[in-house]
């Protein structure tokens, strides 16, 4: 799951049941869907808590839901499949803000910059930019454009 590593991986929560966590740092990753014409399978959202210090549980939902355990370095190997290997538009980014991030979870190491909207032309980040239609054409918008364009579509 997520391309972790089996040896990093403690066990799957096989009645996902989870932990209490109730009170605990959380952080959150969750899927950049640009594309809003595409209907996307998987998982939407990842949460990681912290039980102990080697010991880790990710949730994730979507279409797909579950839970793991997993190691420190299960964490880290998370992060880099997710965060690090970043295009221009991120397919997942972080939703827990930089400075809230605790200190058991690495920092991304290259936030994703702004994309240009071809619309009008301002800079938007690459978890607002809207593309329809991927892969056909190029376009990308800011989300104010996008409300426009989409009506004349
Ligand atoms: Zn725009």
């Amino acid at each position: 799951m997520f391309n972790i590593s089996e040896s990093n991986i403690i066990e799957q929560d096989e009645t996902w049941g989870g932990f209490e966590n109730e009170g605990q740092p959380q952080v959150r990753i969750v899927r950049n869907q640009a594309d809003p014409t595409m209907i996307v399978d998987g998982v939407d959202g990842i949460s990681v808590t912290c039980e102990s210090t080697n010991r880790f549980y990710v949730e994730y939902w979507g279409y797909l839901a579950g839970g793991l355990w997993a190691t420190r370095d299960g964490v880290s190997e998370l992060k880099q499949n997710l965060l690090d290997d970043q295009d221009d538009i991120p397919g997942w980014s972080l939703s827990t803000d930089l400075d809230e991030l605790p200190d058991w979870f690495p920092a991304p190491e290259n936030p994703p910059s702004p994309v240009t909207c071809t619309e009008c032309g301002s800079e938007v980040s690459g978890t607002k930019v809207v593309t329809p239609y991927s892969g056909e054409l190029q376009d990308r918008y800011c989300p104010d454009c996008w409300v426009s364009v989409r009506e004349d579509l």
